[in-house]
């Protein structure tokens, strides 16, 4: 029989690996037969490049065939450290091959020979040399060699060679994912990705295994191992009520909100319990989608929750909802925040327990007073970036009920391509809210770079005496003795000697405790600070209608969905408003991203920008969120498949998924938990 290998079998099995070993690959996460199959190349040699001491180099490494024309030098160098020098004839040329620390060679290496080399050229007293290259001595060894990440005792040669040994028993012969028709094998891309005949192949081989691995990953979010249970939801029969509240709204709505509020009506009418996100900039009125939502709810007798990230936001939501339902006396709306006293809290939840409140507004108070509603049916997340998953989903399960999952609406106003929702919120639906209310005036953008600070105050000081407000953002709090960053205290100390001296100035950063920062949140709001300097802590969503200057400095540091984000807290009010972005970059990229923010108010247009210029680590790096260890796929590259993926992912679970596919799925899942940890 002949002997294979499955991807559960231990590395062990190959060839020279032994405990000592086996325990340095651990270090590299490599246990299995799989593992080393997925550890996936950083990069290549391409080592069939030839290149000659005579030709001006591009200073890439390439293959030169050298004849040796001395008895090859050793030198000692103390320490037990040595030298190889070798004179050499290159394409006519006189050069130099020199080699630290591998005294060995001097005993394989003659005079009078020719040998192939790969390394780079550089020059040394203006002869050309090679220092330390790596001596090719079979047609593999001068092909298309994988680079590897490696630990220390391990060289990418014994990898590569155990490699070469694994794929050859391996079993691996189930075709990958595909939407293109191919029917590659997981081997044949395996081979194609360690062993490629050129770079394209070895390419192409990780653009396969990397759509196959995000096909996995997208199957994986919505896969449950028993089909049979699907969450069931609250059955909330929406087109009438939201059709009466409609009419009572001091609006008309939007054609970005009327789509959202479909696509909530048909979740509503389905069996399975509703997960959807809705995306909107600020100011886009994704409240009022809340409002109706909550309302058509009430009315199908089902209770709803809504929570806020800050007490102040809960307030204005509260004041808008009572208005709002104020014409229907079945609606009764309750607030359940921090600042209530002991009673007042007690009291609310025994209305919300017996089922009398039917809708609830709150902090994260809502998760931590024990509250239990009688009937909940659908649980909204305002801002959810704020919050956690435990917390959604900990608001999502305060329900008496446990023959229902509530519905979960989340609203979020920091827009982010759809490709990366996908990964995300991979589990959830997305609706996007596309465009704003009308008569809102765009926000006047520009740039200035430091040298007109002085004209800015000026003008900012106009706006002050014309009764506005100023907010000044920075990227740090103080400036860690770098020269070029405009930190908070360093402009406190420079505003303090310029033109606004006289003016109310505050400052705000998250190093401050939050009673005080709620309490400056509250001064800039009732307008008895002008100029607030602060750090990006400014919070999302608070409305300050009187505020109409956003200054940004070192905008070249924040990514462009931030600055839009900041951008989103002026332009509130009835007057025009202006975000001045103070830009030290010099960079091509850096005049086209604040190219951007001038040209568009388009949160969606935004973020795909930053997507296209710096990749997704912008996007993702700055929401923190634990975006997977993926063993092929690579977002910054792999981005543009996901949709793609998702389709496919979909179609699979529409159908019965094969046996084979699920026993796939499960070591994956298995895997990338194991990776999470
Ligand atoms: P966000 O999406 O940032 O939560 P809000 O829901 O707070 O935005 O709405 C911002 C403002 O726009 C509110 O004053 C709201 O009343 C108003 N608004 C919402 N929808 C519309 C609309 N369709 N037409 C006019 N004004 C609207
Ligand atoms: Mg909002």
């Amino acid at each position: 029989m002949v002997k294979t290998y499955t991807k559960h079998s231990s590395i062990t099995c190959l060839k020279g690996i032994g405990p000592a070993m086996q325990k340095k690959l651990e270090a590299l996460n490599i246990q299995t037969i799989s593992d080393l199959l997925y550890h996936v190349p950083t990069g290549y040699d391409n080592r069939k490049q030839v290149g000659y001491f005579n030709v001006i180099d591009d200073g890439k490494k390439k293959s030169y065939e050298c004849y040796i024309d001395q008895k090859p030098k050793v030198r000692y160098l103390g320490r037990g450290k040595s030298m190889i020098e070798l004179s050499v004839l290159q394409n006519g040329v006189k050069g130099k091959v020199v080699f630290f620390n591998q005294g060995y060679l001097a005993n394989k290496l003659f005079a009078g020979r020719s040998y192939k080399f790969f390394g780079k050229l550089s020059f040394f007293m203006n002869r050309p040399q090679l220092t330390n290259p790596v001596i090719l001595s079979n047609d593999l060894e001068e092909s298309v060699v994988p680079i590897y990440g490696l630990t220390k005792g391990l060289t990418g040669k014994k990898l590569w060679k155990w490699m070469e040994e694994a794929l050859d028993l391996y079993d691996g012969n189930n075709l990958l994912f595909s939407t293109d028709g191919s029917r590659i094998t997981e081997k044949e891309a395996l081979k194609m990705l360690h062993f490629p005949k050129d770079l394209s192949e070895a390419l192409l081989a990780r653009k396969k295994l990397a759509f196959d691995e995000l096909v996995l990953f997208q199957l994986g979010l919505r896969y449950d191992n028993d089909p049979q249970v699907i969450q069931k939801g609250y059955r909330i029969w929406a087109a009438e009520p939201m059709k009466i509240l409609e009419q009572k709204l001091p609006f008309e709505l939007t054609e970005g909100q009327r789509l959202a509020i479909n696509e909530i009506q048909d979740d509503f009418s389905k069996e399975a319990s509703m997960n959807r996100l809705i995306q909107g900039d600020v100011g886009s009125g994704k409240t009022a989608i809340a409002a109706m939502s909550m309302y058509a709810c009430a009315k199908s007798g089902g209770q709803s929750v809504l929570m806020a990230p800050t007490e102040i936001l809960a307030l204005q939501h509260h004041k808008f909802m009572c208005e709002l339902f104020a014409f229907d006396p079945s609606i009764h709306v309750e607030i359940l925040i921090g600042q209530l006293t002991a009673k007042q809290k007690t009291l609310v939840k025994e209305k919300i327990a017996s089922g009398m409140t039917n809708i609830v507004i709150g902090t994260h108070a809502l998760i931590q007073e024990d509250v239990i509603f009688a009937n909940l049916a659908l649980a909204i997340t305002d801002e959810q970036h704020r919050f956690g998953v435990k917390q959604r989903k900990t608001l999502v399960n305060l329900n008496s009920r446990k023959d229902i999952v509530a519905h979960n609406l989340s609203l979020t106003a920091t827009p982010i391509p759809r490709s990366l929702a996908l990964i995300l919120y991979g589990d959830m639906d997305v609706s996007e809210v596309k465009g704003m209310p009308p008569g809102r005036k765009p926000i006047e953008t520009y740039v200035i770079s430091n040298a007109l600070l002085e004209r800015m105050y000026g003008f900012i000081e106009d706006q002050i005496k014309k009764g506005r407000q100023a907010y000044m953002v920075c990227p740090m709090i103080t400036d860690e003795n770098e020269l070029n960053i405009m930190s908070v205290e360093k402009l406190e100390t420079e505003l303090n000697k310029s033109v606004l001296k006289n003016y109310r100035i505050e400052i705000l950063h998250g190093k401050q405790p939050s009673k005080q920062k709620e309490e400056i949140m509250a001064n800039i709001a009732n307008g008895s600070i002008d100029i607030l300097i602060s750090t990006t802590v400014i919070e999302v969503g608070v409305n300050v209608p009187n505020a109409s200057v956003m200054v940004v400095f070192n905008a070249e540091r924040f990514g462009l969905s931030q600055i839009h984000q900041l951008r989103g807290r002026v332009g509130r009010g009835e007057e025009q408003s202006y975000c001045i972005l103070v830009n030290e970059g010099k960079t091509r990229e850096s005049y086209e991203r604040m190219n951007t923010l001038k040209r568009s108010s388009d949160g969606f247009e935004i973020a795909e920008k930053d997507l296209e210029l710096r990749g997704p680590g912008e996007i993702l790096g700055y929401r923190q969120h634990g975006v997977p260890a993926f063993r092929v796929a690579d977002l910054a590259l792999d981005h543009s498949m996901l949709r793609d993926a998702r389709k496919l992912a979909l179609q699979i679970l529409d159908g019965d998924i094969a046996p084979a596919v699920e026993e796939k799925l499960e070591d994956y899942l298995r895997k990338l938990e194991e990776m999470s940890r």
